[in-house]
């Protein structure tokens, strides 16, 4: 037996003793918030035991609350929850973007100060990019950070900023150089929501619910110490986050509780009923095939791309992801909607909902024609 083959048998053990019923399938998971309050006991339990291991972030170092396991420990780890079908203990803007982004660019003190609080989920993160005026053309951003010393003074706006409401902390975008050629002008900040010059506004959207909001910044503050990488050079920085979240990296994890593809399933065979052991509608069962297939290619090929890769996410090549991950979200929730028939048309129906969410996914984190021209220029080297 290989040292990995043990590390799979005692991860084995661990998570049969310790994931309770309650954390496995679907079901709330804590995304570290202060404002949100999550009373599920099992949910709590599952979040205390996996941060006691490290394992609300397994690959990150234990100096900063994770377990330092390997790329492949990792991957052990993530197939046994999946076979379980234990949900992560912890997702959030903190584990699936500035986390990473920290790991790489963040000074000691930074790492030391805000990854063991993401770790521990004591905090929730924020991304202030998009601003009215700026948003596949992010780099033509106003916010404006003026230079106080041993801080920045904040002044505009950002707009669809998702969770804002519930967030703690934001890591933000700001002009620092207005006479620079404009990627150069920027700088990447971090600031607490509760100051007295944050404002949030939440923005209602088509499913009728406010997940995102405009922030108003008044004389806001950030301290310098919070600059992320140097003085107007954020935006090797904020691209970069932008690869960890197109990266789809936190699906791979959530994944874990392995219920989607299942759910479709077993759906189809009660909608269309079944026949010699197969879901009966032949031109259904076709598509749902298909969606699997694809869906299934889709995951190994995110594993094998962070397999291959050093730093844990790839490059560029992560707007792949992005595209055919937002696109295949899309289709899930079309078939699951055409399963459900006219039924599925009754007011504030959770399937209706999410349907109508999932438009957006071919929207945020960058829209999928922005996606396709960064794999022209960046991928495929085609000219501009
Ligand atoms: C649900 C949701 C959540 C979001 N959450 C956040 C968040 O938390 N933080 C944040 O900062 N932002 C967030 N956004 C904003 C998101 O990043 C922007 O909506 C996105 O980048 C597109 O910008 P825009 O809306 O200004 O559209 P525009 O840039 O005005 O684009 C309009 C259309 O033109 C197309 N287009 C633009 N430029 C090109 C080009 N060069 N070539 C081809 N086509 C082009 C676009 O694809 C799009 O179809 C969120 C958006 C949504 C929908």
């Amino acid at each position: 037996m290989t040292a990995l083959d043990d590390f799979r048998l005692e991860t084995r053990a661990w998570l049969a003793a310790n994931c309770p019923a309650g954390a496995r399938g679907p079901g709330p998971v804590s995304n570290g918030s202060t404002k949100i309050r999550i009373t599920d006991r099992d949910t709590l339990l599952w979040l205390d035991r996996m941060r006691e291991r490290g394992w609300t972030v397994p690959n990150w170092p234990k100096a900063y609350g994770g377990s330092g396991l390997t790329k492949e420990q990792y991957v052990v780890l993530l197939e046994e929850m999946r076979a379980i079908k234990a949900r992560p203990a912890l997702s959030s803007f903190g584990t699936s973007m500035i986390g990473p982004t920290l790991l790489e660019f963040g000074t000691e003190a930074q790492k030391l100060t805000h990854l063991t609080r993401i770790a521990r989920a004591e905090v929730e993160w924020c991304q202030g990019y998009s601003e009215p005026g700026s948003g596949s053309d992010l780099a033509s951003l106003r916010t404006r950070a003026d230079d106080q010393g041993d801080h920045f003074i904040i002044n505009g706006s950002k707009i669809w900023t998702s969770g804002a409401h519930h967030a703690d902390w934001m890591f933000c975008l700001v002009r620092t150089d207005h006479n620079a050629e404009k990627q150069k002008g920027i700088s990447f900040v971090l600031l607490p929501m509760n100051q007295p010059g944050v404002t949030v506004k939440p923005i209602r959207i088509l499913s009728g619910e406010s997940t995102f909001n405009q922030v108003f910044f008044d004389n806001a503050t950030a301290s310098k110490t919070d600059l992320v990488g140097r003085l107007n050079d954020g935006w090797t920085v904020g691209k970069r986050l932008l690869q960890h979240e197109r990266s789809g990296m936190e699906s791979l994890v959530s994944g874990g509780a392995g219920t989607e593809s299942d759910s479709l399933v077993n759906e189809a065979r009660k909608s269309f009923g079944v026949a010699e052991g197969r879901i009966a509608d032949a031109a259904f069962r076709e598509r749902l095939l298909k969606y699997e297939i694809h869906n299934r290619a889709f995951r190994l090929s995110q594993r094998r791309a962070v397999q291959e890769s050093d730093g844990g996410t790839p490059g560029a090549v992560t707007s792949i992801f992005k595209v055919v991950g937002s696109e295949l979200q899309q289709t899930h929730h079309d078939l699951q909607l055409e399963m459900r028939g006219p039924l599925a048309y009754v007011p504030g129906d959770p399937d209706v909902k999410q349907w109508l969410f999932h438009r957006a996914a071919t929207i945020y984190s960058g829209s999928n024609e922005v996606q396709r021209n960064i794999l022209a220029k960046r991928v495929l080297g085609l000219p501009d």
